[in-house]
């Protein structure tokens, strides 16, 4: 299986976070891209540096404003009295915003949903890379592999066509399913992070073309709170192509693999050209970030059901937080995906 990650995201190490109203750590630290491609290694898959994709590819999902933020803010950020390291926002539009602002502190209030998607001297080139890795993979697919994986840093899925939040930048996942369509009349989209993703609905929410479903932990009390309910079922034309999965906290195995059973049925009702994963490893019952409680060997048994859909399949990085146990999550899954016997990692003497 062909696999993209470029060194270049190894840069992106962002430090800025407030949890229950305290500046800590931020989660989505480099040390994860170290421990997901230990993953790869682990099942002896060397990753590959993506060609650059086209701006083209960005703007079939984002906007022209939000990508010119997303690339100019850091520099411009610089320039304010006493900057910090990173762009943070300390202010927000209310649902009654009209005008784009021009200050850097209004366009970063603008963009940016949540203060968990700091910016640094180094986000930009990695979530341009990031989405490189994206359409790579996904190109791999339309040449005719069954399935290629993307190591995506930052993450996508909570990022909609204009604004970023929840660790993400560029919407990588988006941004695949849209390359894809190109060649494709349908293409789904299934989401197994553990946070809704609610960015992904977003940007295909009225398209009856891309069929958007997540599984995730409730956000009536979880992360990312206002979308991810079984209510949300598309507009207008897209209305019936989105589908939210939400389970209860601390749900086991047993209960993701149902969702995913019902999820991959619906899918193949819709008979898609081809599939994007959107592979978040933080359902994990270790996780950090913890909202389900899935095993390592879940995971494997989720990757092994992905395979049985035998769609072709572009899975691209999502969440999945420091963890001892993420680069067994990361090598279980794939593995399970690829037909890999469990013990052909789980002896690795590098363990
Ligand atoms: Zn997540």
């Amino acid at each position: 299986m062909r696999c993209f990650h470029a060194p270049e995201s190894l840069a992106h190490d962002p430090d800025f976070r407030i949890t229950n109203g305290r500046v800590t750590r931020n989660a989505e630290r480099a040390e994860r891209g170290r421990l997901l491609l230990a993953g790869l290694d682990r099942l002896g898959l060397v990753p590959e540096a993506p060609p650059r994709c086209d701006d083209a590819d960005l703007l079939t999902v984002h906007t022209p404003e939000f990508v010119a933020f997303l690339e100019t803010a850091w520099t411009e950020w610089q320039k304010l009295p006493n900057a910090g390291a990173e762009v943070v926002p300390n202010t927000h539009p209310q649902k009654t915003r009209s005008t784009y602002p021009r200050h850097i502190l209004g366009r970063a209030g603008w963009h940016l949903a949540d203060p968990s998607a700091p910016i640094g001297e180094h986000s930009w080139t990695a979530t341009r890379r990031a989405a490189d890795c994206a359409v790579a993979a996904a190109r791999a697919v339309l040449d005719g592999d069954p399935m290629a994986y993307a190591l995506c840093r930052p993450p996508g899925h909570h990022s909609d066509a204009d604004s970023a939040s929840g660790h993400c930048l560029l919407n990588n996942a988006a941004i695949a399913a849209a390359h894809l369509r190109r060649h494709h009349e349908r293409v789904a989209v299934l989401d197994i992070d553990v946070h809704h993703g609610n960015g992904t609905q977003a940007i295909f929410y009225d398209r009856a073309d891309v069929l958007t479903v997540s599984i995730h932990a409730d956000p009536m009390d979880y992360y990312p709170f206002f979308n991810g309910h079984a209510h949300e079922t598309g507009q207008g034309a897209g209305e019936g192509y989105n589908l939210n999965l939400a389970l209860p906290r601390d749900s086991g195995d047993g209960a993701w693999h149902d969702a995913i059973r019902q999820a991959l049925a619906r899918i193949a009702a819709f008979a898609p050209g081809a599939l994007v994963l959107s592979l978040g490893l933080d359902a994990h019952e270790n996780d950090p970030l913890r909202g389900l409680a899935v095993t390592t060997n879940g995971f494997q048994v989720a990757g092994e059901m992905i395979a049985a859909a035998a769609l072709p399949c572009v899975m691209v990085q999502e969440g999945g937080y420091l963890s001892a146990d993420l680069t067994d999550n990361l090598a279980a899954f794939l593995g399970g995906a690829m037909g890999k016997a469990p013990e052909t990692f789980a002896t690795d003497g590098a363990r």
